[in-house]
C-alpha cells in the first residue's frame, strides 16, 4: 500500500523510500520531524475549531474543513516544497478515489508567512499514476538504492544510517 510518506520520499530521495517502506523507520528521531509535527498544532491555535481529524484507515489527514472541503498541511520551511505539494496532491488524489470530490489543499509555512493553494488537474492525475508505479518498482528492488548525496540529506532522519 502506498502512502503519502510514500509520495513524499520518492519526491526526496529514493534510498529513503526503499528504507522506510523495508520498516526501518527513522522519522521519531529526527528533530526536524518533530519540530514540524510542533508548528502544525501551535500554528493558527485560534482556527483550530475549524479543522478536524479525517481518519479513512488507508489515509489520515490531520486538518481537514469537511465545510469548505479544504485539506490542510502545515510545514516548517518551504525548502522541500516540491515534496510537500505531491504529498497533499496525493492526499487530494486519495480523498476523489474514495468518493470525496472537490476537495482543495492549502500548504502553509507559518513561520515565512506564506501560503498556496494546492489543485488537481487532470495532468497532475496522471503524473501520480506513474510516481505509484515508481515507487512500486523501486519498493520492490532487492537492494537499497545507491547513496546520492545531497543538501537535504544533513536534516534526514537516516543521516546516521547513510553516513555512520
Ligand atoms: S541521508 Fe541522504 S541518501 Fe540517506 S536516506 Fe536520507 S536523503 Fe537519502
Amino acid at each position: 500500500m502506498i502512502s503519502a510518506s510514500h509520495i513524499t520520499y520518492y519526491h526526496l530521495c529514493h534510498r529513503k523510500l526503499w528504507l522506510h517502506h523495508r520498516g526501518m523507520r527513522q522519522e521519531d528521531n529526527s528533530a526536524a520531524v518533530g519540530e514540524g509535527k510542533l508548528i502544525g498544532k501551535q500554528s493558527y491555535a485560534h482556527r483550530a475549531s475549524r479543522w478536524r481529524e479525517l481518519n479513512l484507515g488507508f489515509l489520515k489527514i490531520d486538518h481537514f474543513d469537511p465545510r469548505e472541503k479544504l485539506v490542510r498541511e502545515v510545514k516548517k520551511s518551504p525548502k522541500l516544497e516540491h515534496a510537500h505539494v505531491a504529498q497533499v496532491q496525493y492526499y487530494l488524489y486519495l480523498l476523489e478515489k474514495a468518493g470525496i470530490d472537490g476537495v482543495q489543499g492549502i500548504l502553509e509555512y507559518p513561520k515565512q508567512r506564506r501560503s498556496r493553494t494546492v489543485t488537481l488537474t487532470d495532468e497532475i492525475r496522471q503524473d501520480i499514476q506513474g510516481w505509484e508505479a515508481e515507487i512500486e518498482r523501486i519498493v520492490k528492488q532487492d537492494h537499497c538504492p545507491a547513496l546520492v548525496k545531497k543538501a537535504y540529506c544533513q536534516n534526514c532522519a537516516y543521516r546516521d544510517f547513510c553516513f555512520v
